[in-house]
């Protein structure tokens, strides 16, 4: 078998040890893999979705055999050419962002799927807005006709404590918690990569992004 194949199952073998695999959705994070890697690494699995962070290379790889994500920062610029092609745009933080996906899915007659993006460790090289003003720009969100709010993307800062990690994914849960209340639209809380998505589970993740730990490590 392909041994990134291997490493898929052995993902799910994992997950499978914390949680209902079937709440919990893996994405493959595939920049720098070319379309037939991410193809038959994944083919035969449950992972059916690429995310990709640059716009060019989801343009240059996409594919109709899989569904794409968009999980990088993103330009106004770029958005009209995502929006026939993604599932869910995870990686929203700005009113202006909201603006153009709305415009470009009302331009399509599409209702654009996002996630709102928090940057749990308020690092500045980082997207995403602050814990503090989820709940506003939620609600900003939602007054766009076309656009969905499906849930949160949560990215953490690389070296941090285990327990000050523990601390942000669980913050990030009361978040989706609160937003999700009565709003059936609200399903996916994204967070989690290839070092800490077991912990993500534990801690409310029904979403994980995953690359090197199924690709191996980036050249
Ligand atoms: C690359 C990337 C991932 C996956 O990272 P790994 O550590 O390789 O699992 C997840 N999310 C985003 C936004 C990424 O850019």
């Amino acid at each position: 078998m392909d041994s990134m194949k291997r490493n898929v199952f052995e993902i799910f073998e994992k997950i499978e040890k914390i949680a209902d695999p079937e709440s919990v959705e893996v994405i493959a994070a595939t920049k720098t893999q070319p379309l037939e890697v991410v193809l038959r690494a994944i083919e035969g699995t449950p992972i059916k979705t690429a995310g990709e962070n640059r716009v060019q290379e989801l343009l240059s790889k996409y594919d109709e055999r899989l569904t794409w994500d968009f999980i990088g920062r993103l330009q106004t610029n770029k958005v009209k050419y995502l929006i026939d092609k993604v599932r869910l745009i995870h990686s929203v933080d700005r009113p202006k962002l909201l603006q153009t996906i709305d415009q470009e899915a009302r331009k399509k007659g599409k209702l654009q799927d996002i996630l709102i993006q928090i940057n749990a460790g308020g690092e500045e090289s980082k997207g995403g807005i602050l814990f503090e003003e989820a709940f506003e720009f939620a609600s900003l969100a939602k007054s766009f006709e076309n656009i969905r709010v499906r849930g949160v993307m949560a990215v953490t800062p690389y070296d941090i404590e285990r327990s000050e990690l523990i601390k942000l994914f669980d913050k990030a849960k009361k978040v989706f918690d609160r937003l999700k209340g009565d709003n059936n639209d609200i399903r996916h809380l994204s967070m989690g990569m290839s070092d800490d998505y077991l912990l993500a589970i534990e801690h409310g993740a029904n979403l994980v992004r995953l690359g090197r730990a199924i690709f191996g490590e980036r050249k």
